[in-house]
């Protein structure tokens, strides 16, 4: 079993409970589930659209990392998930963010998530659950991803 990151988020439907039903189909394939909090984030990117629940979970897989993003993505489908465009609306997004301390580029599969420590609403999330996970690539802490922030897009924390 190796530990995995995943960040989750929602900004179609029932937001919460997209993320619930995330969570508890994630909990057949993740052992030992850690969630943060849930924080409502304004959207970056496209911004003309709805507020997004985020939230970020950790657990351990023994699934290898393809295997694992396959699963991750029939998950979003079986939830409703629909493609309409890139940074648009979504019902459910999985993120994998860490896998173990693995760095893959491929075009299908980049992890560490390449703009996870400029996202507050990966950092601040993850902070609740690992502040010594080190990042693979740019050799820092989470508790010290703090300052690669690059705006502040959460306006409230929720408990899950
Ligand atoms: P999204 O629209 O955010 O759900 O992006 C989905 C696309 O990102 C899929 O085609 C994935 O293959 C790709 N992708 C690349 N790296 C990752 C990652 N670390 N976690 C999840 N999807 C990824």
């Amino acid at each position: 079993m190796v530990p995995v990151i995943l960040a989750l988020g929602s900004n179609m439907g029932n937001k919460e409970e997209n993320l619930k039903k995330a969570v508890d189909l994630l909990s057949g394939i993740i052992s030992d589930v850690k969630t943060s909090s849930l924080y409502l984030t304004r959207p970056v990117g496209e911004t003309n659209q709805d507020i997004f629940f985020n939230m970020v979970l950790k657990g351990y897989t023994n699934l290898p990392p393809f295997e694992l993003l396959e699963k991750c993505q029939h998950i979003e489908k079986k939830i409703g998930r629909v493609y309409r465009y890139h940074w648009g609306p979504r019902e459910i997004d999985i993120d994998i963010i860490f896998y173990e301390d693995k760095v893959i580029t491929t075009e299908n599969l980049k992890v560490p998530h390449p703009l996870m420590q400029e996202r507050d609403f990966v950092v601040i999330p993850l902070l609740e659950i690992d502040t010594e996970y080190l990042h693979p690539v740019l050799r820092v802490k989470v508790k010290d991803l703090i300052e690669w922030i690059k705006e502040i897009s959460i306006v409230e924390r929720r408990d899950f």
